[in-house]
C-alpha cells in the first residue's frame, strides 16, 4: 500500500474530526425515524460515506473512482462506507447487474460494514421520502403544480432570466395535500402533475427555482411492487437517504456542485421541522475520473456490446470493472492507479498509460517469468550435435532468488522472433545479423553464420554457431562480450498457442470528438490473434494465472493466452 496523501477532502474530514463536528448525534425527532437512524447503524465517532449506484449496468472505471474514494477513506478512518443501491426509479432492476456491483466492490478489495452488513436501498425510504414531502407541503414549502412539462420548462427561465412563478403556486395547503395524495394513489396520470419545492423562482440558481420533488409514474417497482405511482427525484431523495443512513460526508462528482444548495436546503427544512438529527451529513464534490482512448458512458458501453462492437461486458477491452479484471488488471494495481490520480476539484483528463503503469508496477512483483516467441523464425545452431540437447534453468523472477528457477530445454533448432534477426542491420541494431554475435538468453552466445529466403523474400531460417565454452552460469561465460541478447525456445518442445493482443479500443485520444461518431474511431486493431510458441511449463499453468513473458510483456496463460499489457508503453510508436 502506498502512502496515501493529503487532499481537499481529508482535509474536511480531517477538520469535522478536530472540531468533533459529528461525534454528538443529538436527536429529537419522532421514534420511528430514530429506528431507521439506528437500524442505519449511528456510531458517532466515525465518518460514513457511501457508494450509491444505480443497478442499471455494469460499473466502468469512473465507478471505480468512486467507490475507491468512498471505501478507500471510510478504511482510512476507521469509519464505514454504506453500499446503496440507488433505486428510486421504477425501472426494471436486473439482478445481474446487483450481483454484478456488489462482485467489482468486493473484487476491488472493499466491505460495506466489518460483514457486510451496511447494505441499503433507496427505495426503503420511500415512506420517509414521502411524510417528508407532506410536511414541506404543510409548512408551504411544496406545491402541487399541474403545469405541462414545456410550460414548466419554458418558465424555468435562463441563466439571465428569472424564471416566472407557476400558476399552481399559490394553490393552498389542502388543495396541495389532497392532490398530492391523489397522485399517490394513482388517480392521475403521467406527467399531469408534479409535487415541487417553493423557494424562488428568481434564484441566479436555476436547480432552485422550484425544483420537482416528485414525479407521477404509473409503474412497478421491483421492490416495493405497486405501492407507489409517485417516485421522488435523485435531487430530492439523496439527501435524505443520507441523511438517514447518518452520512457524514456524501461525496459525489463535480456536475453536482449546483445541487448542493439544494441538498442543503431539503435537509435543513426537515431538520427544522425536528424530523432529521443534526449534525446533517454534507455534500462534498470532486472531479470526475476521465480517461483518454476509451467512452465511459454507460449508454455507449452499452452500444458497443449491443452492436457486437466487443464481447459482452467483460470484454478484456471494456473501461468495465468486469472487463479490466478479465483482462488481467490485478484489483491492487486499480486502486494504486486512484490513489496516484488522486481526488481533485478540476476536470482530469487520464492517459490509459497511467493505469498501465500501474498494472505493470504491480504485476511485475508479483508475477513469474516465462518465455514466449511471438513471432518465430527458425534458428539453426550448426555446429550443434544433431539430436543433441541440454537445459537452461531461467530465474522465476531475476529480483527473486526464493522463487527459483525451472528447466527450459536447449537445442540444434530454436525459435527465435522474426524481428530479433536483420539481414541489414540498421545503426543501433545490436542482434542478430550476418556475422554479428548475440547471446541466446541464459545459455550461448552465437555468431550468425548465414540465413534463408523462401522464394517470396521472406527469411526462413537464421543459421549460426555457438561457442560450447560460453554458456551462461559457467566460469567461461564471462569471456564473452556481446551488445545484444535475444530470447529462444527448443522448437521441438515448444507449444504452439494462439495468443490474443489486446490493444486499446479506440484509436483517438477523445473518440468522436473530431469524427463526430465515436463509432468511427473504433481501433480496428485493439484484438489481434496471432500464432507463436511458449516454453513447455505453460502446459501445466493454470488457467488465467499471470505471467510476463520476458521482453513481451504480462499475459494470462491459459488454452488462449492473452495479453494484459505490454512491457512498456509503445502506443503510436
Ligand atoms: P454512468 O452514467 O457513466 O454509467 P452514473 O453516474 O449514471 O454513471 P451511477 O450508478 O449513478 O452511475 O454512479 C454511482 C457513483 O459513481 C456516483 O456517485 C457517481 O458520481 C460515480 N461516478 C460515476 N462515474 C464516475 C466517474 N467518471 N468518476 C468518478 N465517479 C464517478
Ligand atoms: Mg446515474
Ligand atoms: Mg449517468
Amino acid at each position: 500500500e502506498t502512502a496515501s496523501s493529503s487532499n481537499f477532502i481529508k482535509q474536511r474530514i480531517d477538520a469535522d474530526l478536530a472540531k468533533g463536528t459529528y461525534a454528538q448525534r443529538r436527536w429529537s425527532g419522532e421514534p420511528g425515524l430514530a429506528a431507521a437512524h439506528a437500524a442505519a447503524g449511528a456510531d458517532p465517532a466515525k465518518i460514513r460515506t457511501r457508494f450509491p449506484p444505480e443497478p442499471n449496468g455494469y460499473l466502468h472505471v469512473g465507478h471505480a473512482k468512486s467507490i475507491c474514494v468512498n471505501f478507500g477513506l471510510a478504511e482510512e478512518y476507521g469509519g464505514v462506507c454504506h453500499m446503496r443501491f440507488d433505486d428510486t426509479n421504477p425501472e426494471k432492476e436486473e439482478q445481474e447487474f446487483v450481483d454484478g456491483i456488489l462482485d467489482a466492490v468486493h473484487w476491488l478489495g472493499f466491505h460495506w460494514g466489518k460483514n457486510d452488513e451496511n447494505l441499503y436501498h433507496a427505495s426503503d425510504y420511500f415512506g420517509w421520502m414521502y411524510e417528508f414531502a407532506v410536511e414541506l407541503i404543510k409548512h408551504g414549502d411544496a406545491y402541487v403544480d399541474s403545469q405541462s412539462a414545456d410550460e414548466v420548462v419554458r418558465n424555468r427561465g435562463t441563466f439571465q432570466e428569472p424564471g416566472k412563478n407557476s400558476p399552481f403556486r399559490a394553490r393552498s395547503v389542502d388543495e396541495n395535500l389532497k392532490l398530492f395524495d391523489e397522485m399517490r394513489g394513482g388517480k392521475h396520470g403521467d406527467g399531469t402533475h408534479v409535487l415541487r419545492a417553493k423557494i424562488d423562482m428568481a434564484s441566479p440558481n436555476i436547480n432552485l427555482r422550484d425544483p420537482a420533488l416528485y414525479r407521477i409514474k404509473n409503474a412497478e417497482h421491483h421492490r416495493t411492487g405497486d405501492k407507489w405511482h409517485i417516485y421522488p427525484m435523485y435531487s430530492y431523495a439523496h439527501p435524505i437517504e443520507d441523511a438517514l443512513e447518518n452520512i457524514t460526508h456524501s461525496l459525489c462528482t463535480l456536475e453536482f456542485e449546483d445541487q448542493r444548495p439544494f441538498y442543503d436546503w431539503v435537509l435543513e427544512k426537515i431538520a427544522s421541522f425536528g424530523l432529521l438529527q443534526r449534525p446533517l451529513p454534507q455534500q462534498i464534490e470532486f472531479a470526475r475520473l476521465n480517461l483518454t482512448y476509451t467512452v465511459m458512458s454507460k449508454r455507449y458501453l452499452k452500444q458497443l456490446v449491443d452492436e457486437k462492437h466487443v464481447d459482452g461486458w467483460a470484454d478484456p477491452r471494456m473501461p468495465t470493472i468486469v472487463g479490466m479484471r478479465k483482462r488481467g488488471y490485478p484489483p491492487e494495481a486499480i486502486r494504486l492507479f486512484m490513489e496516484r490520480v488522486g481526488v481533485s476539484k478540476a476536470d482530469q483528463w487520464i492517459e490509459p498509460s497511467v493505469l498501465e503503469d500501474c498494472v505493470r508496477e504491480v504485476l511485475n512483483e508479483t508475477v513469474p517469468r516465462r518465455i514466449a516467441v511471438l513471432d518465430p523464425v527458425k534458428l539453426v545452431i550448426t555446429n550443434y550435435p544433431e539430436g543433441g540437447g541440454e537445459e537452461s534453468h531461467p530465474p522465476n523472477h531475476p529480483q527473486k532468488k526464493e522463487w527459483g528457477a525451472r528447466a527450459v530445454p536447449f537445442s540444434r533448432e530454436l525459435w527465435i522472433e522474426r524481428d530479433d534477426f536483420m539481414e541489414y542491420p540498421a545503426k543501433g541494431f545490436f542482434r542478430l545479423s550476418p556475422g554479428s554475435t548475440v547471446r541466446l538468453k541464459y545459455a550461448y552466445v552465437i555468431r550468425c553464420t548465414g540465413f534463408s529466403k523462401d522464394v517470396s523474400g521472406k527469411v526462413v531460417e537464421v543459421q549460426a554457431e555457438y561457442m560450447p565454452d560460453s554458456k551462461s552460469g559457467t566460469p567461461g561465460a564471462d569471456n564473452y562480450k556481446v551488445k545484444g541478447v535475444i530470447h529462444w525456445l527448443c522448437a521441438k518442445a515448444a507449444l504452439a498457442r494462439d495468443v490474443t493482443l489486446y490493444d486499446r479500443l479506440f484509436k483517438v485520444s477523445h473518440p468522436g470528438k473530431d469524427s463526430g461518431d465515436y463509432l468511427k474511431d473504433l481501433n480496428p486493431d485493439s484484438l489481434k490473434v496471432i500464432r507463436g510458441y511458449v516454453e513447455p511449463s505453460l502446459g501445466t499453468a493454470k488457467e488465467g494465472e499471470a505471467l510476463q513473458f520476458e521482453r513481451h510483456g504480462y499475459f494470462r496463460a491459459g488454452k488462449d493466452i492473452t495479453r494484459i499489457v505490454t512491457l512498456r508503453d509503445s502506443w503510436g510508436k
